[in-house]
């Protein structure tokens, strides 16, 4: 059997982002992945294969915290959730870092500080190829670089929307875009600037996803493998339980164990609290490293809403999600708490419509609503309650438990925009009565989980150490979405990326390995 240097369990922005980053090293480093490649086809942009059928969802059912089935809407295959991701790759604000009070408690501060990962952001900005404009945003942290590649022009609706909000004293900025969009060379430029892009897997290979950006070149080293369609069951220890001495996964309908030095959990921050749960054996008696009880707890998803404001003359955009506004969210003379951040989904057709809300304006046919909504996403802070956790089923299947917290900001943040638009020229006359239809997303909306095996510098509130190793494990590490102790309000892939990044460098200190070529100078 293959003794590896490192297992990486996941491809997904954790895991696949490590794997680019240790791959220069030399060193054997297996990939297992439960899922496979996404089927490049033309489903990928159908709205009827994504929003209506969800062709590419997982079919595994999971229950709620009353025992009701929960179909996640989430993806396993080769870049994991980053395949169908709209690629707003935001750093978390500095503030984030700290504590923060909210209307609704505490948002507990993390064991780095953002001056700390600030170098590993910049890394991952670069090899995301973020587009961006730095400054703008009035809650922008400090940066070492500038974006590598100019921000995404918004379109002429986009752009009024922008001056608008700036005549109302806003400051509106471009979302920084993991794209690989060339405007000054649209012929040659591999992103082609489509509709179907925010929840779709790209056809074309223009999205800055992690199988795109790190799976695939990291495969190109000869000491790099990846296994698909390989799902990883349980972790084993050693007779003391300081150890992960074998990786239990089912391939083809059988058993199989791998054995690695160090072996990094990147499943997701719900499957990778499932499998450590699983993983529960003598010396672990309530779940691998969970010695805190915190191993599954505390899970985080934003307060999310979809908000469709009906503009007076039709939005004919193609791309969307170009502009957003963070005026709110540390609060404002009105709400002294956090509200959170305004910006846009992909731009909603009549299909995708029908598939989520069919009676969504009265008396307003679908296509119309479709030609003229402006498709707001608000996304406010959730806080880390311990009952909201991830457990497990008597057949350990998972059970997602969660009680909405925080609400009081995201209400102030809705009545913001609805009270703004106002003042934006929007029809009134299309929509009568209600202008404005939100949706909440609903718990089976489990795109920005994280939080469920915290870092942090106490072993006795935290499973992870700083460096993201399990405090009760020697050589298991975790760098999914699972280790946030707070979850700030921004979408939370880079930070993610960023951090498999810093993880990685310890890594390869700790394997005694010549460091990576630097990402930023790697392509
Ligand atoms: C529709 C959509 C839009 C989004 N838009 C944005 C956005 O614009 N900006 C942003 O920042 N974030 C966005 N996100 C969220 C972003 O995609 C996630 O935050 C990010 O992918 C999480 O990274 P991860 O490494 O934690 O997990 P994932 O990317 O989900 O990767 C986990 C991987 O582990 C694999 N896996 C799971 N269990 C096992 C197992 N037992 N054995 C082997 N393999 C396993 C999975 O198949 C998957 O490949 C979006 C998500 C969705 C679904
Ligand atoms: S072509 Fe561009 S806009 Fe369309 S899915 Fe790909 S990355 Fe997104």
């Amino acid at each position: 059997m293959t003794h590896y240097d490192v297992i990486i369990i996941g491809t997904g922005a954790g895991g696949g982002t490590l794997a680019y980053h240790l791959a220069p090293s030399g060193k054997r480093i297996l990939l297992l992945e439960r899922g496979d490649y996404v089927r490049r086809e033309k489903d990928n942009w159908s709205s009827r294969a994504v929003n209506v059928d969800a062709k590419y969802h997982t079919k595994e059912v999971w229950q709620d915290k009353d025992g009701k089935p929960l179909h996640p809407h989430t993806n396993y295959y080769v870049g994991g959730n980053t395949k169908f991701y709209g690629a707003a790759l935001f750093r978390l604000r500095k503030q984030d870092f700290g504590e923060i009070r909210h209307h609704g408690g505490l948002s507990p501060a993390w064991p780095i500080t953002y001056d700390e990962l600030e170098p590993y952001y910049t890394r991952a900005e670069y090899l995301y190829q973020v587009h961006g404009e730095r400054g703008v945003d009035p809650t922008d942290p400090w940066a070492s670089a500038p974006y590598r590649f100019p921000a995404v022009q918004h379109e002429p609706r986009i752009q009024r929307l922008h001056d608008d909000l700036s005549r109302n004293g806003l400051r509106p900025f471009h979302v920084p875009l993991g794209i690989m969009l060339d405007e000054s060379d649209p012929r040659k430029s591999r992103c082609i600037r489509c509709e179907t892009c925010d929840g779709f897997p790209c056809l074309v290979h223009g999205k800055s996803d992690a199988q795109v950006i790190a799976v695939d070149p990291a495969l190109e080293y000869p000491n790099v493998t990846l296994l698909t369609n390989v799902k990883v069951t349980r972790l084993l220890t050693s007779t003391s339980g300081r150890e992960v001495t074998g990786v239990a996964v089912r391939r083809n309908g059988a058993e199989e164990v791998f054995a690695g030095d160090i072996v990094v959990s990147s499943c997701g921050a719900i499957n990778s609290a499932a499998l450590l749960l699983r993983s529960a054996n003598d010396r672990h008696p309530d779940g691998l490293a969970n010695g805190s009880g915190v191993v599954g707890r505390h899970y985080m998803g934003h307060v999310n809403s979809v908000l469709l404001a009906i503009s007076k003359s039709p939005n004919a955009t193609v791309f969307q999600k170009t502009l957003a506004v963070n005026d709110f969210y540390f609060g404002d003379d009105e709400f002294m708490y956090p509200m959170g951040h305004i910006s846009f989904i992909g731009k909603l057709d009549a299909v995708a419509l029908s598939a989520g809300a069919p009676a969504i304006v009265p008396g307003m046919a679908l296509d119309i609503v479709a030609k003229h909504s402006l498709d707001f996403w608000l996304t406010s802070e959730d806080l880390p309650d311990p009952n909201n956790r991830v457990t497990l089923d008597r057949d350990g299947n998972i059970v997602l438990s969660y009680t909405p917290n925080n609400a009081e900001g995201h209400t102030r943040l809705i009545a913001k925009l609805e009270h703004l638009l106002q003042h934006l020229d929007m029809h009134p006359h299309l929509v009568p009565r209600n202008l404005f239809v939100g949706n909440r997303i609903p718990l089976a909306g489990v795109a920005h989980q994280n939080g469920t095996v915290r870092f942090g510098r106490d072993p006795r509130s935290s499973a992870l150490d700083a460096n993201c190793k399990a405090h009760e494990v020697e050589n298991l590490y975790v760098v999914d979405g699972s280790f946030f102790p707070s979850s700030g309000a921004v979408n939370p892939a880079l930070t993610i990326m960023a951090n498999a990044i810093r993880v990685g460098d310890h890594i390869l200190e700790r394997l005694g390995a010549r460091m990576a070529v630097p990402v930023e100078t790697a392509q």
